[in-house]
């Protein structure tokens, strides 16, 4: 195989990748300290404990998509590491430059992700299709 991805864009990815790891380290850190910060006695009434109950709810949504982009992070981090950053891991080609300067933690082809996923689909059998949230998360999640 004699293409390759250059040194010099491996190490821009690195940088993004390593700064958009900083930036998830802050806002979890945020997290914890608002959830540490809230007290019971604020509770006042049902409408306010459904509120909280509420906003704790998709603020651990979000705390569980921040962790799960920060395992894709560190994945992207080791690929670097190892050398194999930036090769599908279906067709063990080279994944354009374009797609991964948008989404650094991709880890193949959108088509045969796409490929994958219909497969898996196939393999779940004749189920609905499901419209819950999967398209709102990009294409990664
Ligand atoms: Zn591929």
């Amino acid at each position: 195989m004699e293409e390759k991805h250059s040194q010099s864009f491996i190490e821009e990815i690195q940088k993004q990748v390593s700064a958009e790891q900083e930036a998830l380290t802050i806002r979890l850190a945020e997290h914890a300290a608002e959830e540490a910060g809230e007290t019971d006695e604020k509770l006042i009434d049902e409408v306010d404990i459904a509120v909280t109950t509420q906003t704790r709810a998709l603020a651990a949504q979000m705390r569980n998509r921040d962790l799960i982009y920060g395992e894709k992070l560190r994945g992207a981090m080791q690929r670097i590491a190892n050398g194999t950053y930036g090769i599908c891991r279906f067709c063990e080609e080279l994944i354009p430059e374009a797609r991964l300067r948008a989404r650094p933690t991709a880890d193949a082809h959108v088509d045969c992700k796409q490929e994958e996923e219909n497969a898996e689909k196939r393999a779940n059998g004749n189920q609905r299709p499901s419209t819950s949230g999967r398209m709102t998360y990009g294409d990664e999640e």
